[in-house]
């Protein structure tokens, strides 16, 4: 199969014609080309792209991945896929012990099938003041049995763990983690800019969405997020719906790192729902607008996107189109160590024909069209 466009984002990293030759028997792509398709074209669109990479999401259509049902976690899943992301890392808020090894433990099967990218754990190791919308009653300082226990758990497919790096044993926690190969990203916390760069040294590479369930910037006491900014291994996750970051901010974090942003949904069971009540590890939340909130204190609770959307937010605030596509693409799946995000040979051919409207027309994943 060949699929061409005039606007492809291949290995050159910028939009120009080109192609893409697929074996779908395989489902890897064969060869990448510019200019005219050597071959009968069997697709093309206004752009081609590949499919989008969302390293932080815990839900969409009704359905959360903080369960014990694994049909309620290819529900999320499938509508994710819909809108064109093709890896997903399932994400689980902070729960009691035993119910997190029981997602955990759900999770697995999908992951061996190259359902799921993996599993990510936001919380239970997090600062409670800026705890956003995870239970503070079930927050706690990690420790090296409870990581284990996890590690054990998960059977190599835990890909990411979010920590506040100020917690009592969160350093040791990142050592130990890394050396299990996981990703730690810094979030939900209180540190500052020597906090961030402390965990950066023992081997933070992520920081989870970037702004949103930290200690602000302020001119004078500038916190973590310039620190962020400055260090040139670390990917910074950024919600990009409209609302979570200022799109003035968006513009200009985006300058500030490049290549180095990571558009997440953080999406929750009501992304591709109606407003209404819904539940976010437990909490109650409560959808107006498409916004998703505490009921109990007004904090942001997840939100609704899917990343197709947060690709054209992002465009819509001023970011060029190839850096906001990158964003969901090669940038989060290299922060996590994924062989996807990018139209290479011997890459799985995951990728997507979008309309002048940048919403996905046809996906495709490991070759397979999808939509
Ligand atoms: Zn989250």
């Amino acid at each position: 199969m060949i699929v061409s466009s005039e606007r492809l984002l291949g290995p050159g990293g910028a939009f120009e014609p080109g192609w893409v030759r697929v074996d779908t028997d395989r489902g890897v792509i064969t060869e990448v080309g510019t200019g005219e398709a050597p071959d009968p074209v069997d697709a093309k669109g206004p752009y081609v792209v590949p499919g989008l990479v969302d390293i932080h999401c815990h839900g969409g259509a009704g359905a959360s991945f903080a369960t014990t049902d694994p049909d309620e976690a290819r529900t999320a899943l499938a509508l994710h896929r819909r809108h064109g992301t093709t890896s997903v890392v399932a994400s689980l808020v902070t729960a009691a012990p035993d119910d997190l090894l029981r997602q955990v433990e759900t999770l697995v099967p999908l992951a061996r099938e190259g359902e799921i990218a993996g599993v990510h754990l936001e919380g239970p190791w997090l600062s409670p003041l800026h705890r956003g919308a995870h239970d503070p009653e079930l927050l706690r300082p990690p420790t090296r049995d409870e990581i284990e226990a996890l590690l054990r758990a998960a059977e190599g497919h835990l890909r990411m763990v979010t920590i506040a790096p100020e917690l009592p044993g969160a350093l040791e926690a990142i050592t130990l983690l890394r050396e299990a190969g996981v990703t730690v990203a810094v979030g939900h916390t209180d540190c500052d800019a020597d906090g961030l760069r402390e965990a950066v040294r023992a081997g933070a590479g992520v920081v989870t969405h970037l702004c949103n369930a930290m200690r602000p910037i302020h001119h004078r006491d500038p916190g973590p997020i310039p620190a962020a900014l400055a260090e040139p291994e670390l990917t910074v996750e950024l919600i990009v719906d409209g609302v979570h970051v200022h799109p003035d901010v968006v513009t200009l974090l985006q300058r500030g790192a490049r290549a180095r942003v990571a558009l997440v949904t953080d999406a929750m069971a009501a992304a591709g729902c109606p407003d209404g009540a819904y539940q976010l590890g437990g909490l109650a939340v409560s959808v107006v607008d498409g916004v998703a909130r505490l009921e109990d204190s007004d904090a942001l609770a997840g939100s609704t996107l899917t990343l197709d959307r947060a690709v054209r937010t992002a465009h819509a605030a001023g970011v060029p189109l190839v850096d906001a596509v990158v964003a969901a693409t090669l940038t989060p799946a290299r922060a996590l160590g994924l062989d996807r995000g990018a139209l290479v040979p011997g890459a799985p051919a995951d990728l997507l024909v979008l309309g002048e409207d940048l919403v996905p027309t046809s996906i495709w994943r490991e070759g397979k069209l999808l939509t």
